[in-house]
């Protein structure tokens, strides 16, 4: 299904939906959408992304400049320490403007996430995050099937001890409820 990609700029309102802007759901974690773009199309995407999406019209993507004014905005409003976290209705490592965004609003929080399938990324593109102040990235595996699971969890350990001796701390998660791993990378 063909889809009309909408350049979300400055004259639009970053808070106020779900699929683009600034999410804030009355805690010190601010949600970051900077894109609805996503290559995969899980076959359990609760948010029907992906090319083999039947249900959507268009795809955001925001321009940094409004995203960062909005963060900076809801940031200071709160008055607390706030965490950005970049995540939304597609894959955030799709978003072409990354770095700059990490890079800029990481002048107005404390601490700086992102939810990703990393498959997109390179190291390079990783250690470019790094240096542009990512603190964290949120890494979520999936397999139907447990023997897929395992070998999953095993390229991820190889890349986790990849990491370690590259100079990244890294931290496993619990198990979720459908016995599947789940890791985050600190980056520090
Ligand atoms: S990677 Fe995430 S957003 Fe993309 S199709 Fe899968 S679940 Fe949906």
């Amino acid at each position: 299904m063909r889809r009309t990609l909408v350049r979300v700029g400055t004259e639009y309102p970053m808070v106020g939906t779900l699929a683009f802007g600034v999410v804030d759901r009355g805690t010190n974690v601010v949600e970051v959408r900077p894109t609805s773009i996503c290559a995969l199309s899980c076959i359990f995407c609760s948010v029907n992304a992906g090319p083999k999406s039947r249900a959507r019209a268009a795809e955001y993507i925001v321009d940094p400049d409004a995203l960062v004014n909005a963060v900076e905005e809801v940031a200071s409003y709160k008055g607390t320490r706030v965490e950005a976290h970049i995540d939304g209705m597609g894959d955030p490592g799709n978003y072409p403007y990354l770095v700059d965004l990490v890079q800029e609003i990481r002048e107005v929080v404390d601490v700086i996430s992102m939810q990703t399938r990393l498959y997109m990324l390179s190291e390079s593109k990783i250690k470019e995050l790094e240096e542009a102040g990512l603190t964290r990235i949120n890494l979520s595996m999936d397999a139907l099937l447990p023997p897929l699971a395992q070998a999953v969890w095993n390229q991820l350990l190889r890349r986790e001890l990849s990491a370690q001796e590259a100079g990244f701390h890294t931290q496993q998660h619990e198990a979720s409820s459908h016995n599947l791993p789940r890791a985050s990378a600190r980056l520090e």
